[in-house]
């Protein structure tokens, strides 16, 4: 293992010009080149014979030039460069675009290698702008096979790069392997060292998957043993207040005005049993829209205030705060619970006032937007802490409301529905509740979509609905860069609707820009029908419960993600009434057409969530990094789930033998994975 720690600058080929580019790019000893990895390859061991070629092959082929170098200047910043290759069997153009250095670079007979893309020309075949190197006929080419491609910076280019890393390859002698024996044979895993030589220099693509199988499982696993190390060491160190009284719980539940389902009922089971002890609880509940978190949260809260403490609930944003302050009130203030509400609009002399009740223990439940996690929040006797909608929240923010207490019960809830082998990974350090029934008597809400240009018939079918006097959802496009734009948006299209289709309604308005007392108002104004018709940005998108919105008509869906369609959805058939969503979509797009069409088929959350992953693929799925993971150098969480389960299945093992993950009998496992989440702290 020394000689992965060895200083890079030690290295042949690493001058101090390049050893400070090498360090722009994260790299510093021999290890992390060895881990900086290929973003992708050139498989130069297959070449072709010019008459054999085809547009759209990539690959190698190997000529004399004939001739001289055609130059054309085009114009500023563009100039082209041809030269005509010759082979046995037939000839080709290679162009060089805008490479102004490639004029006159070969002669008249120099024997090339190229690698590129062939294309169709007009005289025929032709390679643009492809990877060369002159070489003597006989002589063997430096690069040949399957040639990594590093990502880099400017001024290290991939020959410099490939020459560092082969210089550190080939003396790779002896490396320990960290994974333990029987893994490794249980897994058919190759050697670490095996893996680092044919990650960067394999000499068949078999072998480059060989290799890179092993590192990526590699790296899941110290991901996942970094996560249950965390959840361990929680569980082992901390203490918090047990909540053991459990009077009148049996008879608030009684007198709800619905029953439970039997998943909620099972979720509170669980909760309550969690409240218990003294270890705090760590528990994530997901359940799709609509399918009654709030009154979980509620239960929890109200066992914390049975037991003489404080509980605090934090939600994302101010519309959906004082919606569930509304509903806890309600349910809560008759049994003399005493309720608060914290944003960032209150004025300063009743935030003073709120602040002083928290601390002193005159008020039992704080519900808040991140205001709650603000310094000057400080509570009496706080034992429970609920986020809701926890995707919208980083690790770091849900970690400091829980340092606010005692050690406080965690709860964290969320819509969002993510596969359970994901879950495990994102949410290592929690346990998972899972609501998968729905209230009953929920009818399935419609949905169609329509291209743009039917958007009047959208319109239309929205005016029936009012007429019968339910109201309507008209959520306008998302606009990624800037929320003063999206809120023009909205303007405008509220404007238009109130001055055509819905003249004789009331049409209100609601965007990220107003202040918290204008959004205030116009939800209230929606929640009492006295606002028919809400146009809004996605600032809806979470919590908002108005049963009698029965229509949902989104405006430019193909920019949405499917999860978020699912979300914006769940603002209608809240009701007994039958509920419609009306997609308005640029039906460019084959991508697009699909989406819709899931879109229409289902209204199960997990079913569009792992479309949606398969459609758009992981990366913009949601962005891993808001959970605060490390970088995943190889692995990704998507497209490996396969080798993650394996790896959950060998953490679990290990477990098994070693509960507290001490990992003594694998100490060089155990020394990689404390320097690799070194400083990691997770949740
Ligand atoms: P979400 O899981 O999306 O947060 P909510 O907690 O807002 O869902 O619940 C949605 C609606 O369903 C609310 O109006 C709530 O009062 C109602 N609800 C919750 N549980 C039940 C139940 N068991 N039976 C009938 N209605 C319920
Ligand atoms: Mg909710």
């Amino acid at each position: 293992m020394e000689m992965l720690k060895k200083d890079i600058q030690y290295i042949k080929g690493v001058g101090p010009k390049r050893l400070s580019l090498l360090k722009k790019l994260k790299i510093y000893s021999v290890e992390d080149m060895l881990y900086h990895f290929p973003r992708d390859y050139e498989n130069r061991s297959i070449s072709k014979k010019i008459v054999e070629l085809q547009p759209g092959d990539q690959t190698t082929v190997y000529g004399f030039v004939v001739g001289k170098c055609q130059s054309t200047y085009v114009r500023k910043g563009l100039n082209i460069n041809r030269y005509l290759l010759k082979d046995a069997t037939g000839s080709m153009t290679i162009t060089f675009f805008n490479q102004s250095y490639m004029k006159n670079k070969f002669n008249h007979k120099d024997y090339l290698m190229l690698y590129g893309k062939v294309k169709g020309c007009p005289k025929g075949l032709e390679m643009v702008n492809p990877t060369y190197e002159v070489i003597t006929p006989n002589e063997t080419p430096i690069k040949e096979g399957i040639v990594p491609i590093y990502p880099s910076t400017e001024g290290l280019n991939q020959k410099q790069m490939m020459h560092i890393q082969r210089n550190i390859v080939e003396a790779l002698e002896n490396l320990d392997d960290y994974l333990p024996e029987d893994m490794i044979k249980k897994n058919k895993l190759c050697s670490l060292q095996f893996a680092l030589k044919n990650i960067h220099f394999p000499t068949s693509l078999q072998q480059m998957k060989i290799a890179k199988y092993r590192l990526v499982f590699e790296e899941l696993l110290l991901l996942q043993l970094a996560l249950i190390k965390i959840k361990k060491k929680t569980i082992k160190q901390q203490k918090s207040i047990p909540l053991t009284m459990k009077d009148g719980i049996a008879s608030f539940i009684q007198g709800l005005p619905f029953r439970l389902t039997s998943a909620q009922q099972n979720v509170i089971g669980e909760i309550l049993k969690d409240l218990e002890r003294e270890v705090p609880m760590n528990r994530l509940v997901q359940g799709d829209v609509g399918s009654g978190k709030t009154i979980v949260a509620i239960i929890a809260l109200y066992k914390a205030v049975m037991n003489g403490c404080q509980g605090a609930f934090m939600v994302p944003t101010e519309i959906l705060a004082e919606q569930h302050y509304t509903s806890l009130k309600q349910l809560l203030e008759p049994m003399g619970i005493r309720i608060g509400l914290l944003t960032g609009s209150l004025t300063k002399g009743r935030k003073q006032q709120l602040l002083k009740e928290i601390q002193e223990g005159q008020i039992d439940i704080i519900i808040g937007t991140h205001a709650l996690i603000q310094e000057t929040v400080n509570f009496h006797r706080l034992a429970l802490v609920i986020t809701d909608e926890q995707h919208r929240f980083g690790v770091a923010q849900r970690a400091i409301l829980a340092e606010k207490g005692d050690n406080p019960h965690i709860l964290v809830m969320t819509a969002t529905p993510i596969p359970r082998t994901l879950a495990l990974i994102l949410y290592g350090d929690l346990d998972i509740s899972i609501i998968d029934v729905l209230p009953p008597g929920r009818k399935e809400i419609k949905t169609h979509s329509l291209i743009i240009e039917e958007k009047e018939r959208a319109y239309a079918t929205a005016k029936k609905e009012l007429a019968l006097g339910r109201q309507a959802y008209v959520v306008c496009p998302l606009v990624e860069e800037s929320e003063a734009i999206e809120a023009k948006a909205a303007t405008e299209i509220k404007e238009e609707l109130a001055a055509t289709y819905f003249v004789d309604y009331e049409v209100g308005l609601l965007h990220g820009k107003m202040n918290s007392k204008e959004k205030e108002t116009v939800m209230k104004l929606f929640l009492e029908n006295k606002i028919h018709v809400l146009v809004s940005t996605t600032v809806i998108e979470v919590g908002v419960n108005v049963p009698n919105a029965t229509m949902m008509i989104i405006e430019n869906a193909e920019r949405f993600g499917l999860a978020q369609l699912h979300q914006l959805r769940g603002r209608v058939g809240r009701g007994d009434f039958q509920s419609y969503c009306l997609l308005i979509h640029n039906n460019k797009s084959k991508i697009a057409k699909e989406r819709m069409k899931i879109m229409e088929e289902t209204t199960d959350g997990f079913i569009i969530s792992e479309r949606d992953l398969e459609i758009r693929g992981p990366g913009e799925f949601f962005g891993v990094r808001q959970h605060g993971l490390p970088d995943l150098k190889i692995a990704n969480l998507f497209k490996h789930i396969k080798v993650l389960k394996k790896v959950q299945g060998q953490v679990e093992e290990l477990l098994q033998e070693d509960p507290y993950l001490m990992l003594e009998q694998y100490p060089l496992l155990r020394e990689k994975l404390e320097e690799k989440f070194n400083g990691f702290q997770g949740t």
